[in-house]
């Protein structure tokens, strides 16, 4: 099956499950993470209509923004101090920021460039020891310093669930989309009308994000790999 077909039948089921939970497919982006393809694979995507790709690591990103400038790149990797300010010069979206010098150092490159820089703040709701992202707790205190930082918008949250258990992953999202609503009147008044984004969901888990609200799920095996539905039946 090519990247064509995958990705139209991604698009497709995600619409129909959005359907079905009674939501409008309009509220939901496909972020078509190509971080296991080259730039023929991206083509390919964007040939079949993807809008928004993300990336994890600062030397892929850099190339393919650049190949491919009519598309929305977001960031959605592991952030290195000394790559933000490559990072802020390619993707629109940074989703996985959660240190405090981090958001100073996008907010500084983003002003060296004179942009905003929309982003969100990655959230360890599951507590998982391996996971990036703050915690619940502390995400208030990593606001208010969002809101004093005025070349960054604060667009929502981002959060990776445990993988292997659907209604753990489910648990998780539901957490999020509550915190995006307890912490909503932190916000400033400038980025409140922006700051509606749930990051949740990839090629495994998406169904749940959908049904737990999220706005855009981030799906790369599922549309770039050819093993992933052999290993979702055996699995
Ligand atoms: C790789 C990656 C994805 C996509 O994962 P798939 O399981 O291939 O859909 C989503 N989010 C992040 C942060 C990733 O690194």
């Amino acid at each position: 099956m090519s990247i064509a077909t995958r990705w139209n039948r991604v698009c497709e089921e995600v619409a129909q499950t959005c359907i079905a939970c009674g939501r409008d497919p309009r509220e939901v982006q496909v972020i078509a993470v190509s971080k296991t393809v080259g730039e023929e694979g991206v083509a390919e995507a964007v040939g079949a209509g993807a809008l928004n790709f993300g990336e994890n690591r600062p030397d892929a990103l850099l190339p393919k923004a650049s190949a491919f400038p009519q598309v929305t790149w977001h960031f959605i990797g592991n952030v290195q101090s000394r790559r933000i300010p490559d990072i802020v010069s390619a993707a629109s979206y940074i989703h996985s920021l959660y240190q405090a010098h981090h958001l100073e150092k996008a907010n500084e490159a983003a002003a060296k460039l004179q942009k905003v820089q929309n982003i969100l703040l990655e959230v360890n709701v599951s507590g998982e020891e391996s996971k990036g992202g703050v915690s619940p707790q502390e995400l208030r205190q990593l606001i208010e310093l969002a809101n004093q930082l005025p070349h960054l918008r604060l667009c929502g949250l981002m959060t990776m669930a445990p993988q292997g258990d659907k209604h753990i992953a489910r648990a998780c999202f539901d957490d999020l989309a509550r915190l995006l609503n307890e912490v909503r009147p932190l916000i400033s008044v400038e980025n409140q009308p922006f700051f509606n984004e749930l990051s949740m969901g990839m090629s495994e888990d998406w169904q749940e994000a959908v049904a737990a609200g999220t706005t855009m799920v981030r799906i790369g095996r599922a549309i770039f790999s050819d093993d992933f539905e052999n290993d979702e039946r055996q699995a």
